[in-house]
């Protein structure tokens, strides 16, 4: 049997791409191989001429501004969908920001307002965009949004955007026990260190991109292409019994502990 991933019935937004490299890109990549429908939204309109290019070899495809923290920019963006596709099959959340201050002190120095600001961009916007998509969702829709496994265990400096990471699976469990009688799917992708923008601001990263890859029992990172293909088969019904779920896309480097050094 010959099993293929064809998305042409399907629609999706993609939230989060700000340029080639970013994971929201390299997950709406895979859609729009799969013949998918996909509109976009950016933050910023200094965003704008990236995603022009980055679309322009697929027709259909449509972007739009829209600040995820914003209620009527949310509002402007699914009336957009439902103009565009009438409905929406995937949602890609691929968003994430904490001020800077916050991870270049001390955790326990957070101030309220990062804390707030953190939680609210890279957590509360899963939430707010699943309730604007809602009217549109199809039965058997499919919701997917990025994490890092520093929501459970302990990455120097990463601090408050470990406890947003937090909170944004535990919402993924929570949107998926709501949905779920329709079918509705949400699960989160817990991506290992990739060199994107949002990374470039992560105190350290170059250690920590080294050092996961030396913690997975491959030696190596995962990448970006391999978000894109296990994002893929989440979006898609060859993972229709899968909800709620944080997976790992990350070389394995999650699973280890101590590692011993290789003999000889
Ligand atoms: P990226 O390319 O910089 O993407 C992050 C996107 O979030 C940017 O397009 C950014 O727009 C957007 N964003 C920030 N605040 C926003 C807001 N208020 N409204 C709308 N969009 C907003 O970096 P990325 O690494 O691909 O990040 C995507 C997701 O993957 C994030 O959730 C991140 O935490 C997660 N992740 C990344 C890694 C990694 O190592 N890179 C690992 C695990 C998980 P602007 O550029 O305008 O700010």
């Amino acid at each position: 049997m010959t099993v293929q991933i064809d998305l042409s019935s399907k629609t999706a937004l993609v939230m989060g791409v700000a340029n080639a490299r970013s994971l929201g890109w390299a997950i709406a990549e895979r859609l729009l191989q799969a013949g998918c429908r996909v509109g976009f939204s950016y933050q910023g309109e200094r965003l704008r001429p990236e995603l022009e290019k980055l679309t322009a070899d697929y027709p259909g495809t449509w972007i739009q501004q829209a600040d995820a923290t914003n209620e009527e920019d949310l509002t402007a963006l699914f009336e957009r969908v439902r103009q565009e596709f009438g409905q929406l099959d995937i949602l890609v959340h691929s968003i994430g920001f904490a001020p800077r201050a916050a991870m270049e002190g001390r955790f326990i120095d957070t101030a309220p307002e990062d804390w707030n600001v953190a939680l609210n961009v890279s957590a509360y916007t899963l939430v707010s965009a699943a309730r604007h998509a809602e009217p549109l969702l199809t039965d058997g829709a499919s919701l997917l949004s990025l994490t890092f496994q520093a929501s459970q265990r302990v990455v120097p400096k990463y601090n408050v955007m470990g406890i947003a990471k937090a909170a944004l699976e535990s919402a993924t469990r929570y949107l998926a026990a709501e949905l779920g009688p329709r079918g509705i799917r949400v699960n989160t992708l817990s991506a290992g260190p990739m060199r994107t923008v949002a990374a470039r601001s992560i105190p350290a990263f170059a250690h920590l991109y080294e050092s996961a890859a030396r913690q997975s029992p491959m030696n190596r990172n995962a990448t970006p292409g391999e978000v894109g293909d296990f994002g893929l088969f989440l979006l898609s019904d060859l993972s229709t019994g899968v909800t709620g779920q944080t997976l790992y896309v990350d070389a394995g480097a999650s699973i280890m502990t101590v590692k011993m050094e290789e003999e000889g």
